[in-house]
């Protein structure tokens, strides 16, 4: 049974300092009430990474993380490098380096939280390996091109086995959640590429007779979001969709401050926040805490789970419950249209978490 629980930590650009910390301190303090230790292990990354080792990702990052099978990492603002050093993103270098083939991307709304959707309650299972997304889906070069000034062409990716990975996570997700897998797919236009991914879903999904499934085109699938979102439990879809769909589900929950995620593969997952850096407000203290400390709530779960260690679980179960009881109250930062400070709306979560 564990009783330390390393963890590697990047706090990264703009909030990144801001939410991470406390983010890990309402963790710690749950995990404490189970026995457990966290042991985070700070490494350089970002803005900070690049003063101090010449790159935002330095060697020695990348080295390190091999060591951890969780990290917690803070978002970047790769806009505000050294033109040099812009690309490849940071977070692509991860997602690409260490195979964290599945997004996964809850959206709910929460009692005391005003939403355009006060009854969404969804998970977007999203391909996070291949698709249109020019940084990953190459092994040398790039799926974006020039051949004239004048003419842009991508290359999409799309392949049996990462479709494959992503439909068996879904179900999964789908069995310990409400039962239910809508596969989102545009197999009436990308007929080769969305069609290959509908047509694995479809046959990954036979496996699992307890789950219902249905499908719909992207198009569709966005309007119905809005439209109806009670009608959905969990969303699998290929890169860019699944991109997209989140960030519209993540707002109609109330605020792109409330979404949290994991990036996952088998053996390692990272815990990363749905939003940017936010530049706009980062060093002001009213970033919205919620989403990075659901995503490292998250990150427990996978762990609890994949370990069997059901006190991480309760771990997470217990912030989740906090961050609610604390929203519930209506303790609020500014995007919530509250005045609570980053640290204020911690404090409030800690203390309840008791
Ligand atoms: P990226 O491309 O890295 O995702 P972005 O510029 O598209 O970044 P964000 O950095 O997420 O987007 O910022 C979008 C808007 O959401 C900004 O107005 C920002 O202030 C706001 N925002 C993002 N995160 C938070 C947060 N945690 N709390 C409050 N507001 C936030």
């Amino acid at each position: 049974m564990t009783e330390y629980l390393p963890i590697a930590v990047l706090e990264g650009d703009g909030v990144g300092p801001e939410v991470v910390p406390v983010a890990l301190d309402a963790v710690s303090r749950a995990l404490a009430g189970q026995g457990i230790t966290l042991e985070p292990k700070a490494l350089p990354f970002g803005a900070a990474a690049i003063a101090s080792h010449g790159a935002p990702i330095p060697d020695m990052t990348l080295a390190a993380l091999d060591a951890f099978d969780l990290w917690v990492v803070g978002p970047h603002d790769s806009a505000s490098y050294p033109v040099e050093l812009r690309t490849p993103p940071p977070g692509a270098v991860l997602r690409k380096q260490f195979g964290l083939f599945a997004n996964l991307r809850p959206a709910r709304a929460w009692a005391g939280v005003a939403a355009t959707a006060p009854d969404i309650d969804v998970l977007v299972v999203r391909e996070n390996s291949e698709g249109l997304y020019a940084d990953r889906n190459m092994t040398v070069g790039s799926g974006e091109f020039m051949p004239t000034p004048d003419v842009a062409m991508a290359v999409g990716v799309i392949t049996r086995a990462a479709s494959e990975r992503i439909a068996i996570e879904a179900c999964e997700a789908a069995r310990r959640r409400r039962g239910h897998l809508t596969i989102v797919h545009k197999a009436n236009v990308l007929r080769l590429t969305t069609g290959l991914f509908r047509d694995v879903c479809r046959d990954v999904a036979q496996r699992y007779p307890d789950v219902r499934v249905d499908e719909q085109h992207v198009d569709a699938m966005a309007a119905l979001l809005v439209r109806r979102p009670a009608d959905f439990d969990v969303i699998v879809t290929e890169n860019l969709f699944g991109d997209i769909l989140s960030d519209l589900a993540g707002e109609l929950s109330g605020s792109l401050g409330l979404a949290p995620s994991i990036n996952a593969s088998a053996t390692t997952a990272m815990a990363q926040a749905v939003h940017g850096a936010a530049p706009d407000i980062a060093g002001t203290g009213v970033a919205n805490p919620v989403a990075m400390i659901g995503s490292v709530a998250m990150l427990l779960r996978w762990h609890g789970r994949r370990t069997g260690d059901s006190r991480v679980e309760a771990a997470a179960d217990a912030v989740d419950g906090a961050v609610a009881h604390v929203l519930a109250d209506g303790i609020a930062t500014r995007d919530l249209g509250g005045t609570a400070t980053t640290g204020a709306f911690a404090n409030a979560v800690v203390a309840q978490i008791g």
